[in-house]
């Protein structure tokens, strides 16, 4: 679960992090009152949506008037913020967080996460932080320094100073560093967090440290456990297929191809999507049914693969391992018989009763192509969504 950049940076306040001065505003008229509340004559209006990137996007805007604060506002509420980490729709503007400006000297990056190479919390941190941070690991890695804390043990102060150290802090920077790093450490630790950043982490020429911007990723799997941290979901920065695929309890995640697959379990979701791609198609979803799929679940998953404005065809392909083939042709045939067939279909069986199951569909009244083979129902389905889309 993502959350934005004002609750990221409240949660760094509670643990001791720094952060400028703001106030979130959800209305351009409460504009004004927020500039003054705030000392100063530089301001910067920041959008608040689920990805980064806002900067190149036009989504901070820094002000020297409080009629420039005015006029950015008007721009930003009820737009469609693109960034280079938003599909071409964009995210809808909805908050801004109009925050005191400050004197940057230095910008730097700090982040944490989880190394699954080396099993341990990782910090990151560089010099050089900011807006191309992206580059500067693809180009100059070697400017990304990695710390690897030791699992059996916890981050401690003298670790702190040999980082701070290498991104070249002195004197007080290195106390409020301590502070900072270890406020994230202790917000990973015990809120299961899967990623948090700060970028930029600037140093000002007052001689101070601030997180500048916040970043937090939950894991979603540990999210019971924390009701607090549920409170902060904004469902408007999600995609709403997915949210409703959730609710059936099915992984779906949209897609830009033109075939929809209805598949059970995530390993042969995958190959199954390459085999679409290797036959010349192009998969217009991930989704994967699960095990013990039933036909209430089936029938939910055809809705949501064929309101998919990009579909012109549909690959179902169930291993029936512990679910019984003919049962899962029966969910199917209940599943068009509830919301139509307006596409062409390419179903395959494999496993117990696979042949029941696929008798069972080429009896039926409905146009549903059969395949026992993987391969031969991928190049069928390209085919015919092909032919659909002629
Ligand atoms: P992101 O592009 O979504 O990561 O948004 P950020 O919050 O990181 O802001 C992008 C950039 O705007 C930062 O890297 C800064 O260079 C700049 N910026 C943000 N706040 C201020 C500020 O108070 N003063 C100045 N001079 N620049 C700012
Ligand atoms: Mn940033």
């Amino acid at each position: 679960m993502h959350i934005h950049e004002y609750q990221a940076k409240s949660l760094f306040r509670q643990f001791n992090i720094q952060t400028p001065e703001a106030v979130l505003i959800d209305h351009v008229s409460q504009a004004s009152d927020a500039c003054t509340s705030l000392a100063g004559e530089l301001w910067v209006v920041k959008a608040q949506v689920h990805a980064g990137g806002r900067g190149k996007g036009g989504g901070v805007i820094l002000c020297h008037s409080i009629e420039e604060v005015e006029n950015a506002c008007n721009q930003l509420f009820g737009s469609n913020l693109i960034t280079p980490q938003t599909d071409t729709k964009g995210l809808p503007v909805h908050q801004l967080l109009i925050e005191g400006g400050q004197n940057i000297e230095r910008e730097l990056y700090l982040g944490l996460l989880v190394d699954r190479q080396t099993q341990k919390i990782t910090i990151l941190a560089s010099t050089e932080g900011g807006m191309d941070i992206e580059k500067v690991a693809a180009e100059t890695p070697d400017k990304i320094i990695k710390f690897g804390v030791d699992p059996l043990g916890s981050l401690n102060a003298k670790d702190c100073d040999t980082i701070a150290s290498q991104l070249k802090l002195k004197g007080e920077l290195v106390n409020q560093f301590t502070k900072t790093l270890l406020g994230l450490y202790e917000i990973f630790t015990s809120k299961d967090v899967s990623l948090i950043e700060i970028n930029p982490l600037i140093t000002t020429t007052e001689n101070n440290l601030l997180a500048l911007d916040g970043k937090i990723d939950f894991d979603d799997n540990a999210l019971y456990r924390h009701e607090d941290i549920v409170e902060l979901r904004d469902t408007s920065q999600e995609d709403e297929k997915e949210n409703k695929a959730s609710e059936h309890q099915l992984n779906y995640i949209s897609l830009n191809g033109t075939i929809g697959c209805m598949v059970n379990g995530a390993g042969l979701a995958m190959a199954t999507m390459d085999l679409i791609e290797h036959h010349g198609g192009s998969p217009a979803n991930f989704l994967d049914v699960g095990g013990g799929t039933t036909a209430e679940r089936v029938a939910k998953a055809f809705e949501l693969i064929q309101t998919e404005d990009n579909v012109k065809g549909v690959l179902v392909n169930i291993f029936g391992g512990i679910v019984r083939c003919d049962l899962i042709a029966e969910g199917i045939l209940q599943a068009i018989d509830k919301v139509g067939l307006t596409l062409p279909i390419v179903v395959r069986l494999e496993g117990t009763n696979a042949k029941q199951g696929l008798a069972l569909l080429d009896e039926s009244e409905f146009d549903i192509a059969t395949e026992a083979d993987l391969t031969q129902a991928a190049i069928r389905i390209v085919a015919l969504s092909e032919g659909a889309s002629a």
